[in-house]
């Protein structure tokens, strides 16, 4: 039975705070609806201290953003968007559209047509989140996207210039400094001057993540990812230092990210408890990493590679690094996760940056029923047919209109009816 060295909070708190998130984002987002760029104006001097003219910043402000940053930060930047946007082309190729004769005369196919206007919000409350831009914003242009509106709060009082020349570079056609609840309501809603989008997507803060979730059906999301979660799966193939660095590494996301060691190592486990408090003296980010870490952290003690997929599988953390002498036995069992990080080389910090794959991922379990964001979530699969032949309008007809009578369509049945005495067959009694 696992045995849990140390234990996060529990469900009824997580809970209590998700109330108050939803109640908060709610009155938010009818406020927006009611006053458009009033509130949106309001909201944005209160939580983030900046009040533009304009949301949308002019070329001119792009440019001067981006003169801020070094040769150097704009080669980094470029070279992480190339790894992702090689990898989304080769995502895009495997999307093929489909069109097949599924029976004499009666063709069927689908088409991936791109969302024709996405809100890609790139985070920056805590930290500029600059690879959102690339995960977000470039995405959507490798999958087709039209209007790409990216929006990202400001940082200390005005836009961050790599955040901005990263949404510049991955193709934003329009550039906000507007943050948290405001922002996706701006873009989801609309005001008098952001015209609202089809689709918003990117990752946030508890505030963000649950903002999209108000606003789906509206508009389309892309999943719901909130507040940075890890996972380590790790036997004694490694050390205490690297499962430390990796949790810790992680935590410092914010003050609610959740870091898991599950292990089958005892040793494994307790010297990692030591060293996170060893790491948790030095690490510069310390202070966010340490509340993450006592209210979120957990260690579980496992006594066999099955109980440590069970519980990882029950957990269903958003980033999931693997150490062990089974790799390949967890992705080939694994179903319920964000993304996998295989082998003591491989790191969630790569990963999240500038390999390549996407980094918007789901979180609070989310994971049972999604990916991550990438190319195909701005595509949408639309299937149409047709009926070439009277032999198949004939045949198709005559099981379509007994089958909605069955329903007591008759309506519908005489839209088959009518197709069949139409193209040689005989009519099908009511
Ligand atoms: P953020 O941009 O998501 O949120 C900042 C905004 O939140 C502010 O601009 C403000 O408008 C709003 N806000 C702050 N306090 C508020 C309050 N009390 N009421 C209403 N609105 C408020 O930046 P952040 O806070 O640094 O969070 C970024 C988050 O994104 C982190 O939690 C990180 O872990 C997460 N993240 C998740 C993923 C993923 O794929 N799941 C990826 C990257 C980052």
């Amino acid at each position: 039975m696992a045995e849990y060295l140390k234990r996060g909070k529990s469900a009824e708190d997580v809970a209590a705070d998700d109330k108050q998130t939803r109640d908060i984002v709610e009155g938010i987002l009818s406020d927006v609806e009611a006053r458009g760029d009033a509130a949106v104006r309001d909201l944005s001097v209160k939580f983030d201290n900046y009040s533009p003219e304009r949301f949308a910043l002019s070329q001119s402000e792009i440019e001067a953003a981006m003169s801020k940053l070094t040769s150097r930060e704009i080669d980094d930047i470029k070279f992480a968007q190339a790894q992702i946007r090689n990898f989304a082309e080769i995502q895009r190729a495997s999307m093929t559209d489909v069109e097949v004769e599924t029976m004499p005369g009666v063709v069927l196919g689908h088409k991936n047509i791109p969302v024709q206007s996405a809100g890609c919000y790139v985070p920056g409350g805590k930290f500029p989140m600059i690879a959102s831009a690339h995960m977000s914003v470039l995405t959507a242009k490798v999958a087709g996207v039209p209007r790409v509106v990216a929006s990202s709060p400001p940082v200390n009082g005005e836009p961050h210039p790599a955040v901005v020349t990263a949404m510049h570079l991955a193709g934003a056609d329009e550039i906000m400094i507007l943050g948290g609840i405001q922002a996706v309501a701006a873009m989801a809603i609309g005001t008098e001057s952001v015209k609202p989008c089809d689709m918003i997507v990117g990752p946030g803060n508890k505030f963000v993540a649950e903002a999209k979730r108000q606003v789906f059906g509206k508009v389309g999301i892309d999943l719901f990812a909130g507040p940075t979660e890890t996972c380590v799966i790790a036997d004694d193939t490694v050390d205490a230092e690297i499962v430390a660095t990796d949790i810790l590494g992680q935590a410092e996301h914010g003050y609610n990210s959740p870091a898991v060691l599950i292990t089958n190592s005892r040793k494994l486990a307790e010297e990692t408890l030591v060293e996170i408090e060893r790491l948790l003296e030095i690490l510069p980010t310390r202070d966010t990493a340490r509340v993450s870490w006592e209210e979120y952290g957990e260690v579980i003690l496992c006594d066999s590679y099955d109980e440590m997929l069970k519980v990882s599988e029950e957990i269903c953390s958003e980033h999931i690094q693997v150490m062990t002498d089974r790799d390949e036995w967890f992705l080939e069992n694994m179903t319920s996760y964000g993304a996998l990080f295989l082998g003591p080389r491989t790191n969630v910090a790569n990963g999240d940056k500038v390999i390549g794959t996407n980094h918007t991922l789901p979180t609070k379990k989310a994971g049972r029923y999604t990916g991550g964001l990438w190319v195909g979530k701005f595509l949408k699969t639309h299937s149409y047919q047709r009926v070439l032949t009277d032999e198949a309008a004939t045949l198709v007809g005559e099981y379509g209109s007994r089958l909605c009578m069955m329903e007591g369509f008759v309506g519908h049945a005489e839209q088959c009816n009518v197709r069949v005495r139409r193209y040689g067959g005989v009519n099908v009694p009511y």
